[in-house]
């Protein structure tokens, strides 16, 4: 695991450290208004590190208001905090900054006039930083919320192509199944070009069935092996950075599990011939939910799933349940129920959409297609099967209703509730690593099911 991926100390978890600091809070207000007005108190600070962005939370009683500079040489962000004195906390922040974080290279904290601090992040590359505060939520009070996205982004297709073609050519898997790579003189070019210009209307054999030949070397660049197209899945582990979802009653958070198992899951479809998985999120940060479904359309994903773990106010409640998207309202009010769950993901973990944004997006979400619930349905079921192969369901049938999170029009998407949280014996299994094994297992031969009998069309859409 690298350590962007360690499990990281959630401030929620340390009630003794949070009521210190409400007692502080407390005592402020018995000193009176004129020192209420001046100074906010900091519960927590965190940072989120990240290739697609770094962010930084300060959390607080009260509201703090925010303005920030940029200065390009050498890169930093300046950021005026009014409302916050110099405490032991700023300096936490400091110290949470990792040593490989892509983006910042260290915080300075000074206290530029009385009630006004001045945070100097150094960065490590130009950034667009968005500066934005969040009100109280969930377990969360006032948050002040500092996202340093990269000026340059990186191309998720391109990123994805060019880590398959680092594996060594020829290379064998476990399970001995790698597929050739064309090997022209530009093979990144070969790949996006294959990944964009499909003769329309033709189909490729299933991954599971296209290839029982051992592993062809790389120079021998047949005919078959340039029509071989890469298949790739989108793998979506829910919630991450400030939003932790669900937690089980011992302290399990859904974003770690889901997590685990997507990786998991990650390195079984890489081992299958033409197929490569791509995860919305490979560490612990927030991913906006609409930007899980752009994601996935920008690489052009075959598939589309998303990861979760169920929770309910009472212990008892178990199984796995698999969902699909809804055109006309839910199919039970529980599924209703689910979908406003996960769809509430944005609050919690903090996204900056303007009115116009949020217009312009629920247009976007809005295209879904009969073609793809149908889709998505079948692949639902084909993954209901195999994971009922493994553990309880809690519904023997694909649900459906408005998750935010499949509406990609073109992609068929399934959300999967792996197994209930806050079940007991449940947040068991979904800790236990053969559990997470046999699941990962359950959801590919689902996937692969659901290929064999719905081959991938030939690719017709621009890149
Ligand atoms: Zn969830």
């Amino acid at each position: 695991m690298s350590e962007l991926n360690e499990p990281r100390q959630h401030p929620l978890r340390h009630p003794v450290a949070r009521r210190q600091l409400l007692q502080a809070g407390t005592l402020a207000l018995l000193l009176g208004a004129q020192h209420i007005a001046r100074g906010a108190s900091i519960l927590a600070v965190r940072v989120w590190p990240s290739q697609d962005y770094t962010r930084v939370t300060i959390e607080t009683d009260v509201p703090i208001v925010a303005r920030q500079f940029l200065i390009p040489d050498p890169p930093r962000v300046a950021v005026d905090i009014e409302g916050l004195d110099m405490m032991p906390a700023l300096r936490e922040l400091v110290a949470k900054v990792k040593p490989d974080d892509p983006t910042i290279a260290g915080i300075r904290i000074g206290q530029n006039a009385p009630g006004v601090l001045r945070l100097v992040i150094d960065l490590r590359q130009a950034v667009n930083p968005q500066v934005f505060t969040l009100k109280p939520v969930a377990a969360y009070q006032h948050r002040l919320v500092l996202d340093l996205y990269p000026s340059v982004q990186i191309d998720p297709l391109a990123a994805l192509i060019a880590e398959r073609l680092r594996e060594p050519s020829g290379a064998t898997s476990a399970a001995g199944k790698v597929s050739p790579l064309p090997s022209g003189a530009d093979p990144l070019g070969d790949l996006m070009a294959e990944q964009g210009q499909r003769a329309p209307g033709r189909s490729v054999a299933p991954p599971n069935m296209a290839r029982n030949s051992p592993p062809r070397p790389a120079d021998e660049n047949t005919a078959s092996s340039r029509t071989d197209r890469l298949i790739i899945v989108a793998l979506d582990p829910g919630h991450g950075g400030e939003d932790p979802g669900a937690i089980g009653p011992g302290g399990t958070r859904e974003k770690d599990v889901v997590l685990q198992i997507a990786l998991l899951l990650k390195e079984r479809i890489n081992n299958q011939p033409n197929m490569r998985a791509y995860l919305t999120r490979d560490a612990d940060f927030f991913v906006p939910l609409h930007v899980r479904v752009q994601k996935a359309r920008r690489v052009q994903a075959d598939l589309f799933v998303s990861l979760h773990a169920d929770a309910f106010f009472t212990p008892n409640p178990q199984g796995a349940s698999v969902f699909a998207l809804s055109e006309r309202g839910a199919s039970s009010s529980s599924a209703r129920w689910i979908a406003d769950k996960e769809n509430s993901a944005d609050g919690v973990g903090g996204v900056n959409i303007k009115a116009k944004d949020a217009q312009v997006l629920k247009t976007l979400l809005d295209m879904s297609t009969t073609a793809q619930i149908n889709d998505s349905l079948k692949l639902g079921s084909a993954m209901l099967g195999e994971i009922g192969s493994v553990g309880k369901l809690h519904k023997p049938r694909v649900e459906q209703a408005g998750f935010a999170v499949l509406k990609a029009p073109d992609i068929p998407s399934v959300l999967v509730e792996t197994a209930f949280i806050s079940n007991p014996d449940e947040e068991i299994r979904l800790n236990s690593p053969t559990y997470q094994v046999q699941l990962a297992d359950a959801l590919l031969r689902g996937i692969l099911r659901y290929f064999a009998k719905n081959p991938p069309l030939a690719r017709n859409r621009a890149v």
